[in-house]
């Protein structure tokens, strides 16, 4: 571990509706401690990256990150309601510029249009739902006029932060599309969910989207088969599906909600016999280096005898983890 402050501190964001669930001032609240900064994250490791995923290796145009041949993800805007403390682009949002420039947007949209083997678009950033009704609904009329695409999906945090967002102007724009419509919210513990939240899903899944939830494994936050199943049957019982629960990426100054692979297996398993095959998530990594998500089985996920770990990705090329220094 080395200590230095070697860039600006990553601003705190809240909603109203975020400081409406955290209960009390108890600095161990599972919702405080996804959003207020701590001192923690002055401590610094390693193995920590500004780009933890790899989105940067697989960029052929800006704003587009294009990994596997099917789907490509469009980063619309670098602005969040929230700032979450873990957050794996924390870098980029730092800045705050905003929705992409006409012309950054226009030769996105050409990349999508080019390439057909894209089927499925997923709109991401930053958060695609804080663009104003009228923005999102020209931009998703501008995909829906993309034949070769089947699915047009999107990442979002808004219905859980900033539940009044989801007014009926958006419902109007979801309904009104042709293409199959995936929303996936990223959600980590059941108290975020209140009376609001519950609505907005609602709203949102009676426009024919298909709702699925992200969330990510967190230290202290989320970190037990019994949280995380309160957690999933919320979402179920609000047609949300559990979609991924994604083991924390090594973000700089992350460290203090790193969670170990072992404990992420365990409480994987523990769900199993507790709940529902509706509520069991793919328990993934994102490998650092852009090769992608892998669900981290006793497969995939291999620890030799120095106690070292390594990952196969999907084309069976194996990755130390963390990686090694010059990758
Ligand atoms: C996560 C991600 C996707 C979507 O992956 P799924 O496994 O289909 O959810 C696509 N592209 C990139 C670059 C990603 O990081
Ligand atoms: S919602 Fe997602 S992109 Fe936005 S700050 Fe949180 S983790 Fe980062």
């Amino acid at each position: 571990m080395s200590k230095a402050a070697v860039k600006p501190l990553f601003q705190e964001k809240l909603t109203r509706q975020v400081r409406a669930t955290i209960k009390g001032t108890d600095a161990k609240d599972p919702v405080a401690l996804q959003y207020l900064y701590d001192v923690r994250e002055d401590i610094l490791d390693v193995n920590e990256r500004y780009d933890p995923i790899g989105d940067n290796a697989h960029s052929p145009v800006p704003a587009i990150v294009h990994r596997y041949p099917d789907r490509a993800l469009l980063k619309i805007t670098d602005i969040c309601a929230v700032h979450c403390r873990y957050c794996f682009r924390k870098e980029m949002l730092q800045e705050e510029s905003g929705v992409l420039p006409q012309d950054t947007l226009e030769s996105a949209l050409s990349y999508l249009r080019t390439t057909p083997a894209i089927r499925e678009v997923i709109l991401t950033g930053g958060d695609p739902l804080t663009l104003d009704t009228t923005r999102l609904g020209a931009l998703l009329e501008q995909l829906e006029a993309i034949a070769h695409l089947d699915i047009i999906r999107i990442h979002t945090r808004i219905p859980v932060v900033q539940p009044s967002r989801v007014d009926t102007d958006m419902a109007k724009v979801f309904s009104r599309l042709e293409k199959a419509l995936y929303l996936v919210i990223h959600v980590n513990h059941v108290q975020e969910i209140n009376a609001e939240v519950q609505e907005a899903l609602l709203k949102l899944s009676r426009t024919g989207a298909v709702l699925l939830s992200q969330s990510v494994l967190l230290k202290d936050v989320n970190d037990s088969a019994q949280t995380l199943e309160a957690l999933f049957r919320k979402l179920l019982s609000l047609r949300v599906k559990p979609y991924y629960l994604h083991h924390p990426d090594l973000v700089k100054g992350s460290g203090h909600f790193q969670v170990s692979f072992e404990k992420g297996q365990d409480i994987m398993k523990d769900l199993r016999g507790r709940v529902s095959g509706l509520a069991q998530p793919h328990y993934v990594l994102d490998i650092p280096g852009g090769y992608g998500k892998m669900p981290l089985t006793p497969s995939s996920l291999q620890k030799d005898a120095h106690g070292n770990y390594t990952i196969e990705d999907y084309n069976g090329v194996h990755h130390a983890y963390p990686p090694k220094r010059e990758e």
